[in-house]
């Protein structure tokens, strides 16, 4: 009944993440690698490794064609695409599948469905999941629509990219006047970007928290939640800090959102891991989007739940029922993660490079997901995330001191990091009092530096 042999296509901290569940699990791997990573732990760990080009991610991790063939040539019989790369990308589920592998994630079409954010928004709505006051569907060129679409949502808006990603080709309108320009140049960037030019509008929530609830679907019409994350902590909307649980959320305000993604997982006929992601304001969620894939912050919910999320993806990828009810999920403690990059901690400026000494930090409560090691080389072709610290207490200010313990006796020396970023965050009087707004860390930085 279980997975024969797994393809990882990806690299860093989640590849490695991935070959642990397998290995757990007894399922032989296949790693797939540029030439850039031939060093990566994982690929010095998996018993069968296989180079498929050069650095450049569009000739490897990005090639569908050289993946499919790798997993044939070497008898892998399902493919597991981790996050970022092709893990949202529905004509590689689909290929994969038309193919007689199984993808590691949802069903192509409810890649496609949820990847158009204004069909993703349309469906939630049909569940009954609340989204951010906005058009709901795409945006026309009639600039007398949209200025009466925007006068009903009221002022300020923001126009997104229906086929958006990484937090970009936002743009924020606060009065009619500059609406038709913004809208212009959001249609412009989502043709660039994201190859697709349908843009719509939100309501632009000037204050809110990131809370987002992660779930678990099989194909038999299981579903469950796992509780909440809150990653408001952000720069350049990306998450730099997470936890769960989300301060101030209670159990009834979690079971009542819980429910309603869960409804929603059977209406789209969910299948695996997936997020939907909120902003909270004044008490409220608004849907904004649905990742279908394991996220960079999943361990924080493995912590609290203790249920080991890539291991289910696994399990429900093999075809297995859900091993686990609602009733099953019982959230206690907390934990934090602190994502380490290698970056400057004030320029934020990428810094590859040999790591000539490192040392990872351990005791009770500490996780360390990463690849690193003394004598590792960052390439400067990917992302800059080189791990994630987790912390887990019996509460969040138990989660917190062992986070400062453990940032202050990590080393990791030849390349700059940002864990000095981290100490300085954690150690913040806001974040020590919890639920801060999406805004807040770039608030605090330009305070740093002086900029008010
Ligand atoms: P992406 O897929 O590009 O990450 P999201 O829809 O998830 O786009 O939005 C990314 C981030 O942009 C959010 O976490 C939030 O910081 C900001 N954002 C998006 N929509 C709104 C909104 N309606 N109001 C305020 N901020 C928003």
């Amino acid at each position: 009944m279980m997975l024969d042999k797994v393809l990882i296509a990806n690299r860093g901290e989640i590849a490695l993440r991935i070959l642990r569940a397998c290995r757990q699990m007894d399922i032989p791997v296949v790693a797939a690698y540029s030439t850039a990573d031939r060093d990566q732990k994982h690929v010095l760990l998996a018993e069968e490794a296989v180079c498929i080009g050069p650095p450049s991610s569009a000739q490897s991790y990005l090639n569908m064609a050289v993946l499919m063939s790798t997993a044939e040539v070497s008898g892998a019989t399902a493919i597991h695409p981790g996050y970022g790369f092709l893990s949202e990308n529905a004509d590689f589920a689909e290929s994969v599948e038309q193919s007689g592998f199984i993808f590691i994630g949802p069903r192509a079409e409810t890649i496609r469905l949820m990847g158009d954010k204004t069909s993703a928004i349309q469906e939630m709505q049909a569940a009954g999941v609340p989204c951010v006051p906005g058009s709901g569907k795409p945006l026309t060129a009639d600039d007398t629509e949209n200025r009466k679409i925007a006068d009903r949502i009221g002022y300020p808006v923001i126009i997104k990219a229906a086929g958006g990603g990484g937090g970009r080709g936002m743009h924020v309108v606060y009065e009619a006047s500059a609406l038709a320009g913004a809208i212009d140049m959001a249609r412009r960037e989502a043709s660039s970007f994201f190859g697709n030019p349908s843009v719509y509008m939100e309501k632009y929530l000037e204050l809110p928290r990131h809370i987002e609830i992660q779930v678990l679907a099989d194909e038999h019409g299981n579903a469950i939640h796992l509780g909440e994350r809150d990653c408001s902590p952000q720069r350049r909307h990306q998450k730099v800090v997470e936890e769960s649980p989300a301060p101030g959320i209670t159990p009834e305000q979690r079971a009542e959102i819980g429910e309603l993604c869960v409804a929603a997982c059977k209406r789209i006929g969910y299948r695996g891991a997936g997020t939907f992601e909120f902003l909270y304001e004044n008490g409220e969620f608004h849907f904004i989007e649905m990742n279908t894939r394991i996220q960079v912050e999943h361990p924080v919910t493995e912590m609290v739940t203790g249920v080991d999320l890539v291991a289910e993806q696994l399990r429900i990828a093999a075809g297995e029922k859900l091993q686990y009810t609602q009733d099953d999920i019982v959230i206690r403690g907390h934990a934090i993660e602190c994502r380490v990059n290698a970056e400057h901690p004030e320029t934020f400026t990428p810094s590859p490079g040999k790591i000539t000494q490192y040392h990872s930090p351990g005791g009770p409560g500490i996780r360390m997901d990463s690849h690193i090691y003394t004598g590792y080389s960052v390439p400067p072709y990917y992302d800059s995330l080189i791990g994630k610290l987790i912390a887990y207490g019996d509460d969040r200010d138990a989660a917190r001191a062992r986070l400062d313990m453990a940032l202050s006796e990590m080393i990791i020396e030849g390349i700059q990091s940002n864990l000095s970023l981290h100490q300085w965050i954690i150690n913040d009087p806001d974040f020590a009092a919890g639920g801060m707004s999406i805004h807040w860390l770039e608030k605090r930085l330009r305070q740093r530096a002086g900029r008010g």
